[in-house]
């Protein structure tokens, strides 16, 4: 897809990765949807989108409610007038131990309200979105793209059961959707990043930061902008569908 003039939703655009990604779209000259609960930051993303010359509009929701969902890509055909690319990106993390032991005896466990939400939002919301964006381009009959944004935790990591399940379960909807989708020139796919330098990494000690670059062969963590230009890269490319595409310095070899 040749991506001036193009429209581009993207979810969880308030902050990190996907303020990254709209930014990155924006100089390219695409359209943006930003959807996030954030309304606030927001807007202040869509006005910094807007410096580049491109249209941005903030539509304040929460992914994991259908009705607001529908709604919000309703209001985006509405007002932007095509849709033709949806990024998947907002999750979120609840981590902890399955079952965590401390002096010999059971210390705690992961809940259900931890696991609940983090499927909600991350398995639940990008059904939801990915739904309602494909009925949108199937409607609006000019083909698209939809990206999953999953995790190099899709192969298991300690400590994230919940999160895990859920990037293999993004990965597999992708590839799913590319299969499904494809009579409709709909292409579907994947990105799965490493470690990412981000505001919450910002926070964190150095020497804690310092140990993950150890383990990492490129022996840093990556920036947001190399998952951006992932992004970029996939919608440009007609060809590319069904793939789960890992940006992360080698670190899941
Ligand atoms: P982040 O926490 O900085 O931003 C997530 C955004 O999603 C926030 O603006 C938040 O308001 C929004 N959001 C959360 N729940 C929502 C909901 N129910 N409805 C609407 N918006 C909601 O996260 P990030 O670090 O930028 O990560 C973005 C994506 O990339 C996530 O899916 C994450 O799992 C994935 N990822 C991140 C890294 C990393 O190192 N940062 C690595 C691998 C994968």
């Amino acid at each position: 897809m040749h991506l001036p003039g193009k429209v581009i939703a993207i979810t969880g655009a308030a902050q990190g990765l996907g303020k990254a990604m709209a930014l990155y779209l924006a100089q390219k000259g695409a359209h943006l949807a930003l959807i996030d609960m954030n309304a606030e930051a927001l807007e202040q993303v869509a006005t910094a989108c807007r410096d580049f010359g491109v249209k941005a509009e903030a539509f304040t929701a929460n992914i994991t409610v259908e009705a607001e969902v529908e709604t919000v890509f309703q209001r985006i055909v509405a007002k932007l007038e095509r849709l033709d690319g949806l990024i998947n990106n907002a999750g979120i993390i609840r981590d902890g131990l399955l079952v965590k032991v401390k002096d010999g005896q059971i210390d705690s466990r992961l809940s259900l309200a931890d696991w609940n939400s983090v499927l909600s939002v991350n398995l639940t919301g990008v059904f939801l979105c990915g739904r309602e964006a494909a009925t949108q381009m199937i409607k609006l009959g000019n083909g698209g793209c939809m990206i999953n944004i999953s995790s190099i935790s899709r192969a298991g990591n300690i400590g994230q059961s919940n999160y895990s399940a859920t990037k293999a379960g993004v990965a597999a909807l992708a590839t799913t959707w590319a299969k499904e989708l494809a009579r409709y020139g709909i292409r579907a796919a994947a990105i799965a990043p490493g470690f990412i330098a981000t505001d919450m990494t910002a926070s964190m000690k150095p020497e804690i930061i310092a140990k993950i670059e150890s383990g990492i062969p490129a022996k840093r963590m990556g920036v947001p902008n190399e998952i951006a230009q992932t992004v970029a890269f996939i919608l440009e490319n007609d060809y590319i569908s069904g793939r789960v595409i890992e940006v992360d310095g080698a670190l899941r070899l």
